[in-house]
């Protein structure tokens, strides 16, 4: 059996963390079987489904970098394909038209509650051997119910939540096609499910009610039922529902605020599925080692610091031209100054150890590309006489030293020897003049940066 599984989102807004998790497993499921991950967007719901939030799905993925190798299709474009599933089941017997008006199923419904039943059509229409059907009324269209099994039970072995075991009369004969024909969702998911040959369907557990109505589709039509796993929600890290209140719901948010796609795919795999105590690996390792044994059951919540942790270890693995990139044009809105400056590429280097974000890194670079101006108060504070001779001493004695980190660290250290100073009392004028600001990466490292003549100007303005 050749593995087929799908993401099918509803473009109704964003793509969601939750929708990309359910996506990355889909993918990732697919590739660990070298099977086939395919796309398809469930754009039914005229009212709720825009062109913009299937742009934000298709944005998503690719930013993901979770490619599909079939697809997108596009359930609007397979309405004739729907109605000649419908035209086929009447045909067979497995559904059938009623004429009841939704007044008189919402009075079947209300009548089932006052007896305390699950509120559910009677079954006025359904045809059964010796039973006559009432008149057809006039002008009125029908709908197309599903003939769901009156009896017995659906169960399935779900590859998340075990087995699941639902009773037919729990279970109403659903509405396949609307009195204009248009068909409904749990039925178009059945044929895309049945015609796209999908082997295992992964998706949110808010689907687990659906799951029993698709399985009798399903057989109805002779398709072969696929393996379910529904995937427990992601919550907040108060126990809620992950929501706005929590951060950035919205995948395509994390570029911005300064993720990385593979800090947050790495974080959403962990998110609910575990390969013993690994915390950092690749796509590739994830595709590798996928199975449906290791997700959890049980919630998932959400770790805005885990999120962060790992955004920063995959900026420090990070190719420093691909950070330049990215960071460049935030850069250049806060007014960095690229001429006669260090190399971007250079600067990022020494800076990414501690950023969390992108967003954080251009900031944290910004300090090589604008001109210096110490605040008089810390100048006052840190520019003591003591301080100025040292700094005097420093100009002469470095203009023949090689400009590299460690001759400019023994340099220093010798200076401080010299002037019977501790470390910080000549690093934090150094760091002041040259920078304008007191916290710098190592000293030694930012003047080597910044090269010798800029370091020069910056001192002998001052001293
Ligand atoms: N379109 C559904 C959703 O966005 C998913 C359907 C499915 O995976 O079967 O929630």
């Amino acid at each position: 059996m050749t593995v087929r599984t799908r993401f099918a989102p509803s473009p109704t807004g964003y793509l969601h963390l939750g929708g990309a998790r359910t996506a990355l497993y889909s993918w990732a499921y697919a590739r660990h079987c070298g099977g086939t991950f395919i796309l398809r967007i469930e754009d039914t719901d005229l009212e709720r489904s825009t062109p913009e939030a299937v742009q934000a799905i298709l944005d998503g993925m690719q930013w993901l970098g979770l490619q599909h190798d079939e697809g997108p299709f596009y359930q609007m474009q397979r309405m004739p394909r729907y109605r000649e599933v419908v035209a086929q089941m009447l045909k067979e017997g497995t559904a059938y038209h009623c004429y009841s008006s939704p007044e008189e199923v919402e009075a079947m419904r209300e009548r089932a509650r006052a007896q305390g039943l699950h509120p559910r059509y009677d079954g006025t229409w359904r045809p059964e051997p010796g039973k006559t059907l009432p008149p057809v009324p006039a002008d009125r269209q029908p709908v197309v119910r599903f003939k769901n099994p009156a009896e017995g039970e659906v169960s399935w072995d779900d590859l998340v939540k075990g087995r699941i075991t639902i009773s037919n009369a729990e279970l109403d004969d659903l509405v396949i096609a609307r009195p204009d024909g248009t068909p409904t969702y749990n039925f178009c998911v059945a044929v895309d499910d049945w015609d796209m040959q999908i082997t295992h369907v992964i998706r949110g557990d808010d689907h687990v009610n659906n799951t029993p109505r698709q399985i009798n589709i399903l057989r109805a039509i002779g398709a072969t039922v696929p393996q379910y796993g529904h995937l427990s929600m992601i919550l907040g890290p108060d126990g809620q529902k992950l929501s706005k209140r929590h951060g950035a719901v919205s995948v395509m948010m994390y570029p911005e605020l300064g993720y990385l796609p593979e800090a947050m795919l790495n974080y959403l795999a962990r998110l609910g599925w575990s390969h013993g105590d690994d915390e950092v690996f690749s796509m590739q390792q994830m595709a590798d080692w996928f199975d449906l044994t290791h997700i959890t059951a049980s919630a998932a919540q959400f770790n805005m610091e885990k999120l962060a942790w790992l955004n920063n270890h995959y900026i420090r693995a990070a190719d420093n031209a691909r950070l330049a990139q990215m960071v460049k044009p935030q850069m250049e809105q806060a007014g960095a100054q690229f001429a006669h400056a260090p190399a971007l590429e250079d600067v990022l280097a020494l800076m990414k150890e501690r950023c969390n974000t992108t967003v954080e890194l251009g900031e944290a670079a910004m300090l090589f590309y604008r001109e210096p101006q110490p605040p008089a108060d810390l100048l006052a504070q840190h520019l003591s006489e003591a301080a100025r001779a040292a700094l005097q001493d420093f100009l002469a004695e470095s203009v023949t030293i090689s400009w590299d980190r460690a001759t400019i660290s023994s340099l220093i250290k010798s200076l401080l020897a010299k002037h019977k100073m501790k470390m910080p009392q000549l690093a934090m004028p150094l760091r002041l003049l040259v920078t304008g600001q007191l916290q710098t990466p190592t000293i030694d490292a930012v003047l080597e940066l910044f090269g010798r003549d800029t370091v020069h100007a910056r001192i002998a303005k001052a001293v």
